[in-house]
């Protein structure tokens, strides 16, 4: 069982799993076990990366296409290249939640911004593997040490007790390895 007593470390969670309206349709992807399971445990502060770069709600749609090294996140009816105004974004906001003490990230899956492991990669009209989404990418190059996980594998107990032990770890540690 998950305890209260690490509610001043902060995790910074993907907004639409808090219930937020961030997404591209101006809905939500609210997990109850994030909010509920590891809301007791933690402060949890939300981001939307598609947001908070500048894009509206409601928005089109978007994939990341091309190189796996290095895709571009399209939109995929106008078509229109956002890769410069996401990256941006991300370089400025992993600096931002660094000096907020940020202990943890969980991420919203099969995302092109916050997918951490999966996030579908287009070539041309198909599918042609997974990558990160390119604000997950930009969190583990520059967190190499911080917990991250996606919010799904967090429905298991067993992972998600693991998963706060490596926090409330990273967080005694002053981040220092
Ligand atoms: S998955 Fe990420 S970018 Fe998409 S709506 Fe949720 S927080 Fe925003």
């Amino acid at each position: 069982m998950p305890d209260s007593g690490h509610s001043c470390i902060k995790v910074a969670v993907s907004a639409c799993l808090l219930g937020e309206h961030v997404r591209y349709d101006g809905g939500h992807k609210h997990d109850p076990n994030i909010t509920e399971m590891m809301g007791i445990s933690f402060s949890l502060v939300p981001f939307c990366p598609e947001v908070e770069c500048g894009l509206s709600i409601p928005r089109e749609t978007m994939r990341l296409e091309g190189d796996p090294a290095a895709p571009r996140l399209m939109t995929i009816q106008t078509p229109d290249d956002k890769t410069e105004q996401m990256l941006t974004y991300c370089s400025k906001k992993v600096r931002e939640l660094e000096a907020e003490n940020i202990s943890a990230f969980i991420f919203k899956e099969r995302s092109p911004s916050c997918a951490l492991n999966a996030a579908p990669l287009y070539e041309s009209k198909s599918c042609a593997e997974s990558t990160r989404g390119l604000f997950a990418g930009e969190v583990v190059r520059y967190f190499p040490f911080m917990p991250v996980e996606e919010a799904e594998p967090l429905n298991n107990s067993e992972i998600r007790e693991e998963f706060i032990n490596r926090v409330a770890d990273y967080y005694e540690k002053g981040k220092v390895f």
